[in-house]
């Protein structure tokens, strides 16, 4: 099992954890509480590698309900807070059929962007278990929640777009906002459960208003300076579905989605500096 997940310490009390799926979760650990933010896709042994950074009591909340921020619930006893709004999603994302979906990709990764090839399942994992997981013991949050973990303080937003019950938590003492999928270079608002591209600026809107200097996303390790979010707000002002170019993934089989970049780039650009897209479908006009 170890080695799995690769822990990175960031600033002090924050850690962040991720796996060879490329996303990632995160632990903040105060004077009295910690506090662990999404739980990937659980392949690993998650409550292990939290276990061996903190002993204190702990709370998780996931950003939203999608199969890989939701699927390591089930390892923990604790309650696991969520957006009322994603939170019947969330039950059918850590279902059996899902789940059966994330361990066949996991068997047969061929993920070019990542550099990861072939089974990265743990030698010690057990199927069965996992597939039978479900979704924890999930109970609501909503905007102004906060969490206080002795010096740490993490307080609830809403940002619906990506799904209807997507959260950031704000890292009050650091001016620093976990924002996990609702805002990234490669913003998908083509599943069905997205909301519309307004919704989505709104939500930038709301975000930009927001106090804080730096944000951390689910899908990337490093920490961005809030002036980042200006490349995926020109994104979402300027787009245009009809110079989109079609993203050929078996999720989005039927959909008609595209990949529209941010104006001067293409899809070749991608994880350049700057580049920024959003992949929409008809229906989130
Ligand atoms: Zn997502």
């Amino acid at each position: 099992m170890k080695g799995f997940y690769e822990i990175t310490p960031k600033e002090q009390g924050h850690f962040r954890i991720g796996s060879k799926m490329g996303v990632f979760m995160d632990l903040f650990v105060g004077k009295e509480h910690a506090l662990l933010f999404d739980t990937g896709y659980g392949f690993g042994n998650l409550k292990e590698e939290v276990r061996s950074l903190t002993n204190l009591p702990l709370y998780i909340v996931n950003s939203h309900g999608h199969v890989d921020h939701t699927c390591g619930n089930f390892q923990f006893e604790e309650t696991v807070y969520i957006h009322e709004q994603d939170m019947e999603m969330c039950r059918v994302h850590t279902g059996e059929q899902m789940r059966k979906g994330a361990v066949a990709n996991a068997r047969n990764m061929k993920d070019e962007h990542l550099g990861v090839f072939g089974d990265i399942l743990p030698n010690d994992f057990q199927e069965e278990q996992y597939l039978k997981g479900g979704a924890g013991n999930l109970a609501p949050v909503k905007e102004g929640d906060s969490f206080d973990l002795g010096g740490v303080t993490l307080t609830v937003y809403e940002m619906k777009g990506h799904t209807p019950g997507s959260i950031g938590l704000l890292w009050e003492e650091e001016k620093t906002l976990m924002v996990g999928d609702a805002m990234n270079p490669f913003l998908w608002l083509f599943m069905p459960e997205a909301l519309t591209l307004d919704d989505y600026r709104r939500t930038l809107v709301k975000i930009w208003s927001m106090n804080f200097s730096y944000f951390y996303m689910s899908h990337s390790l490093e920490r961005e300076k809030k002036e980042t979010m200006v490349d995926y707000m020109e994104t979402a002002r300027d787009l245009d579905y009809e110079q989109g170019v079609s993203f050929d993934s078996p999720l989005a089989a039927g959909l008609d989605a595209r990949i529209c970049t941010r104006k001067g780039y293409g899809v070749q650009d991608m994880g350049k500096p700057g580049f920024a897209s959003i992949v929409i479908s008809k229906g989130h006009f």
